[in-house]
């Protein structure tokens, strides 16, 4: 059988940037904990988006807790949140032990719906944070959310742990918000191999970040903790890979759209399929390239096609509030996100991938119809 093709997987670059970075650590016996890598990812990588200020952390979840407890979220707070997304969203509010209340999907953005958004506002008029996610590279309709937002003075955290190299409007996704949150995962557009960034323009807040991420270490001499510590910080060698990963983000990003767009020339028009929305104001980095199905192929089929040949293929997310841990929460919404799941299939988006592999998957789907 051929070599597995997957759904999106670590992509180094061929140049060894990351192994030069790396090496410097072991060349300055930097390997940790903090260290010139870690404080150039912080700088090169909130330069790259466009903010002041960025924390290395050890995974995009730790991000988001710390940005819900830079805005004050705590017992009995309630926090927005989209609910067609990852788990890791959502699951920092619980360690706060806020209350979530998700909210549906736009159909023209597969992400958090505005109306749906202000009527969550007329039923909880108290809320602490909105968590704003920007789905498979594809950025939410951040004007019209901040403009609910900042009319009800609430603090927004965009989860962009999926959406680095995607612009809303020219202006890089995790830029809108009080905070936003990158991932550095095996499987996202990429990696340290795990790690996360927390950025803000508000530098106090980030460096407050930085203090929480390191066990909350107050300035003396022997150790004296007057608040509650996290072990969150980013390692100088995790930091390297980062480096190194950074100067080819625009490189993977053309190939993540090269890939969408090689897909929806071979299978849109195919009877019931629909791509995943391409807004005029989105310039996305397609890290998942993602379809509907509305006829008799489901996407069960699709799925059990490729694995067949060793392909990778997955569902969209379940959403938050059909998730037997998170069901007794409140949701906010038509069903949206419900039928994009039900409907939903991410088709293999790895930056390796070839045209004779993209081909194979290409004939393979369309064999179904
Ligand atoms: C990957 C991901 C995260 C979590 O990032 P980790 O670095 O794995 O902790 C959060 N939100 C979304 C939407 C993600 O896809």
């Amino acid at each position: 059988m051929s070599e597995r093709i997957f759904l999106s997987s670590p992509h180094m670059s061929e140049e060894g940037y990351e192994q030069q970075y790396v090496q410097e650590a072991f060349d300055t016996n930097w390997i940790a904990p903090l260290g010139t890598n870690v404080n150039e990812f912080e700088k090169e990588l909130a330069e790259k988006v466009g903010i002041k200020s960025a924390a290395a952390l050890s995974s995009g979840t730790a991000a988001i807790h710390l940005a819900l407890k830079a805005a004050g979220v705590e017992e009995g707070d309630i926090v927005f949140c989209s609910t067609l997304t990852f788990s890791a969203t959502a699951n920092p509010i619980i360690y706060q032990h806020a209350t979530p209340v998700f909210i549906d999907s736009d159909e023209k953005t597969w992400n958090m719906d505005p109306k749906a958004l202000e009527e969550a506002f007329q039923k909880y008029p108290e809320v602490k944070a909105v968590i704003v996610v920007h789905l498979y590279g594809l950025s939410a309709d951040m004007d019209r959310i901040m403009e609910i937002c900042d009319k009800h003075d609430v603090v927004v955290i965009e989860d962009a742990a999926e959406s680095l190299g995607t612009y809303y409007k020219g202006k890089h996704t995790g830029t809108f918000g009080n905070y936003g949150v990158f991932s550095f995962n095996g499987n996202k557009i990429i990696t340290t191999s795990g790690g996360g960034m927390l950025v803000s323009n508000n530098e106090e807040k980030v460096a407050k970040a930085r203090f929480w991420a390191t066990q909350s270490r107050d300035q003396a001499r022997h150790y004296q903790h007057s608040e509650l510590g996290f072990n969150y910080r980013m390692s100088n060698i995790v930091a390297g890979i980062g480096r190194g990963q950074l100067k080819v983000l625009n490189t993977r990003v053309e190939k993540k759209r090269y890939i969408y767009q090689f897909y929806k020339q071979k299978l849109d028009g195919l009877k019931g399929v629909k791509f995943m929305p391409w807004n005029e104001w989105d310039d996305p980095n397609f890290w998942l390239s993602s379809m509907t199905l509305t006829g008799d192929v489901r996407p069960i089929d699709i799925m059990d096609a490729l694995e067949k040949e060793n392909i990778e293929s997955r569902p969209i997310w379940k959403p938050m509030h059909l998730q037997p841990y998170f069901e007794k929460y409140d949701f906010i919404g038509n069903g949206i996100a419900e039928s994009l799941f039900e409907n939903g299939v991410c088709l293999p988006s790895d930056t390796k991938m070839t045209d004779e592999e993209l081909l194979r998957v290409t004939n393979i789907i369309k064999g179904l119809f």
